[in-house]
């Protein structure tokens, strides 16, 4: 999976209006004043440090899975995360905590873990994208998501120009949140996970995955099965990426699922009355995560839907937009996803909320 990363051309003119494009799963995106590469953690904190000297805003862009950049892309310097590496830095009988450089591709270190029989992250596998990004917004799939096994994040403070170390409980994690999303302040060096040393997943809880895999939710699978199965689920949604399927050309869930208050849901739930119960779960406290796709299919946004210049909803999965002419704008897919935000709210009530951060472009 290592190819999710497009590499600069040597002597490429980042002020060509393609150039974000080129790096993002979107294939969106306008001319970057400035791109630099970054591969090792001293050399993410130099350029970061010579772009503040030179007074040009900074945008730190890993596997651009996650982004939304607009057409007239980004006038100042963009720092393209390319470090790599991992390495065990604690370990007892039951666990080991590996310590991930920013730049190391996702999935990458997803099958070395299941190759190694370290247990805790097989359920995220698939996910594009680099290993220092998962903290951004907290990364969560089938059940499981970074919070559970990050102990630390090692980060650029910005604001004092210093390295730190943050521990778990201090990142604010949230559902596809923590202290890191929409904040220029940290830059993610590396990242720790703790893992359990076991040839067995942690107990499958996604009712999906526990069906696929014929047993029963709260049961452990081996680790090679939970993959497996997780990347061929993943895979029939166009979740996984895949040059050849332009409805992988996308942020996978451009919306996050809403919670909302248990009133709210009340009244979600009599406005939706001949539509069927709305899938929902219950959440911290008195409130209830509400299916974002439900919403969508249901306010007459269903798997295809065309917008302006051949953007799309995937045909495999409601939540996706896509680029799936390959040839759109940013602005053709924002205005796909303001329709659909605006039809969810008139015909529900409820606000959608995109997960992608947005880069000079706005829903
Ligand atoms: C097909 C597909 C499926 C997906 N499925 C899931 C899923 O199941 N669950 C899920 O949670 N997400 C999913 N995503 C979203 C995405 O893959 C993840 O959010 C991923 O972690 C983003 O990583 P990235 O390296 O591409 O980040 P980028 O897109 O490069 O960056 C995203 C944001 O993080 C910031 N950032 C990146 N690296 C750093 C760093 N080192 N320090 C500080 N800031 C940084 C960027 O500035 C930007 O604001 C999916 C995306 C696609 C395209």
């Amino acid at each position: 999976m290592s190819d999710v990363y497009a590499e600069p051309a040597t002597g490429a003119d980042p002020t060509d209006p393609a150039t974000l494009a080129r790096y993002t799963t979107l294939r969106l995106g306008g001319a970057a004043g400035r791109l630099d590469t970054a591969t090792s953690a001293d050399e993410i904190v130099q350029k970061v440090q010579d772009a503040e000297s030179r007074d040009e805003p900074v945008l730190v862009l890993a596997g651009g899975s996650n982004v939304v950049i607009g057409d007239q892309g980004f006038a100042g310097t963009v720092v393209l995360i390319r470090s790599r590496g991992l390495r065990v830095v604690a370990e007892d009988a039951e666990t080991v905590t590996v310590r991930v450089e920013a730049g190391e591709p996702w999935d990458d270190l997803v099958a070395a873990t299941v190759e190694r029989g370290w247990s805790g992250l097989e359920c995220l596998s698939g996910i594009p994208g680099s290993a220092g990004a998962t903290p951004i917004q907290n990364v969560g799939a089938y059940g499981q998501e970074v919070a559970e096994t990050i102990t630390g994040v090692e980060a650029y403070d910005r604001t004092h120009g210093k390295v730190v170390r943050i521990d778990a409980a201090d990142c604010g994690f949230a559902y596809r949140g923590s202290i890191f999303k929409y904040s220029d302040r940290w830059v993610v060096l590396s990242v720790d996970f703790r893992l359990a040393r076991s040839p067995l997943s942690g107990p499958v809880r996604y009712v999906e995955l526990a069906r696929a895999l014929g047993v029963e939710v709260g049961d452990r699978v081996p680790l090679i099965d939970a993959r497996a199965t997780v990347l061929r689920l993943r895979a029939g949604k166009g979740m996984v990426l895949d040059a050849d399927d332009p409805d992988t050309r996308s942020v996978g869930s451009f919306f996050t699922n809403p919670v909302l208050e248990r009133e709210a849901y009340e009244l979600l739930r009599e406005r939706a009355a001949g539509l069927g119960e709305p899938p929902a779960w219950p959440g911290a406290g008195d409130v209830v995560k509400v299916s974002a796709a439900w919403l969508i299919d249901k306010a007459g946004f269903g798997k295809g839907y065309v917008g302006p210049e051949g953007v799309a909803i995937s045909s495999k999965h409601t939540l996706a937009l896509t680029n799936r002419s390959g040839t759109a704008s940013t602005a053709a897919l924002v205005a796909l996803a303001r329709e659909i935000r605006d039809g969810v709210h008139d015909r529900f009530g409820v606000p959608l909320h995109p997960e992608p951060v947005l880069i000079n472009c706005t829903i």
